[in-house]
């Protein structure tokens, strides 16, 4: 089934409140949460149209059905590259974060990583989690990804942790299922997203085994609240608002306070070895997804770079033109490391296609990088006009009206109204709370940077290159050099 939006909002809307927002216990049809069901709902609609047949829906692995592609396990190096052109195509859509991937990557992580269990521990995890999405493909669900523990003090394991809960971890194994208890954290789009999927942060050891925990959970369920944070644009209550404006989304903490979660729910309990495996396998497709999102991000500020220079009447400037040449190299080898990342992927155990690790974070790197860097090269062009113009209401006021309608062009083949609108996207995109996110999701989002070095360090053959260094150094007379190109595309193995 593909869902369209309003059966989306019709599930959302019967769900028990259990969403805090500023101190208020709140439903999902309140008004902060909104744009983030903005953003949901373009995926549903892109499935509906047949434009984007083949590119937002897939066969499914499973049933052989048309499913929405979020809802997806990629087979093939192809399945990789649609993904990834869906994250571009919908991410420029709504100007930014599309938000679904997150359950994406949490079911491939899941699908992978249950079969990888089984095969060593002969538990049956795999079959149980394919039932569940059998389930999430047929109904068109939409999980957000619940990974971030609070994590307390950083220098200390789970199981050293003073308070427990910093980590969410199992109180109770019954018979039917389980109990666990602790806080999840920064959750995008929790608040809207039909499940919460929850997987292990971090590697684990022995002592740590009640925190090796996967499972998921409807978003209203009982003993689970939702305290959220929307992202909050002035404008976003005005009717005439610009598209931008009506899209955004929240992240909230999770709090589990003894919840419990039946046994078909379940897909880890206790395999602490199989920790870093899932936190892993989770932050590289998430890395992948990266490849499309962040080129979109890149295509949206170069697009109001653009429109920003025109505005100010500086578009044939050569520094203008330098400037924007930036943006491409951003998003264009952004998008490069995601299409290397799909063809030198893999086929696991599971059958899923994994895309390669090694392309998928230095791409995911190189845009967390970038990121600070491309919004100031907006603010450059664009001057300090985003932090001081006056806001709408005085552009409509008698009183204000007619000097501010002179005031605002810059250039003359701009109407005063085409001219206010360009000025408001630059503020909206960059001096707005919508900018900080953005920001520190480009550093932190998917793992902090740290968290790319360690992929790299396990992954990349340093000692390889150091090899190579020593023979050109003539301290070695020979050098192998027969592993150095070892992986092949997997189309030319085909
Ligand atoms: C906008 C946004 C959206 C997000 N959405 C989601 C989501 O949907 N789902 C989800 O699961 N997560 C989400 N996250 C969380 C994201 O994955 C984390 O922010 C990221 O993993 C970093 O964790 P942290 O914020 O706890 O920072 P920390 O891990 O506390 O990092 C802060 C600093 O401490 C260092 N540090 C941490 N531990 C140690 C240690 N043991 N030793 C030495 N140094 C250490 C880090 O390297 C870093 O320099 C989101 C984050 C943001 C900003």
């Amino acid at each position: 089934m593909l869902r369209t939006k309003d059966q989306y909002h019709e599930d959302l809307f019967k769900m028990r409140p259990n969403i805090y927002i500023g101190g208020e216990k709140v439903g999902r049809d309140d008004h902060r949460i909104r744009p983030g069901i903005n953003v949901l709902d373009l995926t549903f609609d892109v499935a509906q149209d047949q434009e984007w047949k083949g590119l937002a829906t897939a066969k499914s692995s499973i049933t052989g059905e048309e499913i929405n592609r979020w809802a997806h396990l990629p087979q093939n190096p192809y399945d990789l590259l649609q993904k990834q052109k869906l994250i571009r195509l919908t991410a420029r859509k709504v100007g930014g974060c599309i938000q679904r991937c997150m359950g994406h990557d949490a079911i491939n992580a899941l699908a992978i990583c249950t079969k990888e269990i089984d095969a060593t521990k002969g538990t049956n995890y795999h079959k149980r989690f394919m039932d569940y999405l059998k389930v999430y493909q047929e109904k068109d669900l939409d999980g957000c990804c619940a990974q971030t523990d609070s994590k307390g003090d950083r220098l200390k394991r789970p199981s050293q942790q003073e308070n427990p809960d910093a980590y969410v971890h199992i109180v109770e194994e019954r018979k039917d299922g389980i109990v666990v208890s602790g806080f999840k954290m920064s959750i995008t789009q929790a608040a809207y997203a039909d499940e919460v999927i929850v997987i292990p942060t971090r590697a684990l050891n022995e002592d740590d085994r009640d925190y090796a925990v996967a499972f998921a959970l409807p978003g209203d369920w009982e003993k689970m609240k939702l305290i959220t944070r929307p992202i909050w644009l002035r404008e976003k209550d005005d009717k005439d608002a610009a598209p931008i404006c009506k899209f955004g989304g929240s992240d909230s903490v999770i709090v589990f306070d003894n919840c419990f979660v039946p046994k078909e729910r379940v897909f880890m309990c206790g395999e602490w070895e199989f920790g870093r495996r899932l936190a892993l396998l989770f932050a590289d497709s998430h890395r992948h997804s990266y490849s499309g999102c962040k080129p979109a991000i890149s295509d949206v500020l170069c697009g109001a770079t653009a429109l920003a220079a025109e505005a100010n009447n500086i578009q044939m400037a050569s520094h203008v033109r330098e400037k924007l040449s930036e943006f491409a190299g951003a998003a264009e080898l952004a998008y490069a490391a995601g299409v290397a990342a799909a063809i030198y992927g893999e086929k696991t155990s599971s059958g899923v296609f994994f895309p390669n690790e090694i392309y998928a974070n230095v791409g995911r790197r190189m845009t967390g990088e970038s990121i600070y860097h491309e919004f100031n090269l907006l603010t450059e062009i664009a001057g300090g006009i985003s932090v001081t113009l006056p806001f709408k209401q005085d552009f409509q006021a008698e009183d204000t009206k007619r000097s501010l309608e002179r005031f605002i062009v810059r250039n003359s083949n701009l109407s005063p109204d085409v001219s206010l609108k360009i000025w408001k996207l630059v503020e909206n995109l960059g001096a707005s709370p919508l900018t900080a996110w953005y920001l520190i999701a480009g550093v932190h989002g998917g793992g902090s940077p740290v968290m790319e070095t360690i992929a790299l360090s396990i992954g990349y053959d340093y000692e390889e290159k150091k090899r190579l260094a020593r023979y050109l150094a003539g301290i070695d007379k020979a050098f192998d050099d027969s592993k150095a190109l070892a992986i092949e595309p997997i189309l030319e193995r085909a």
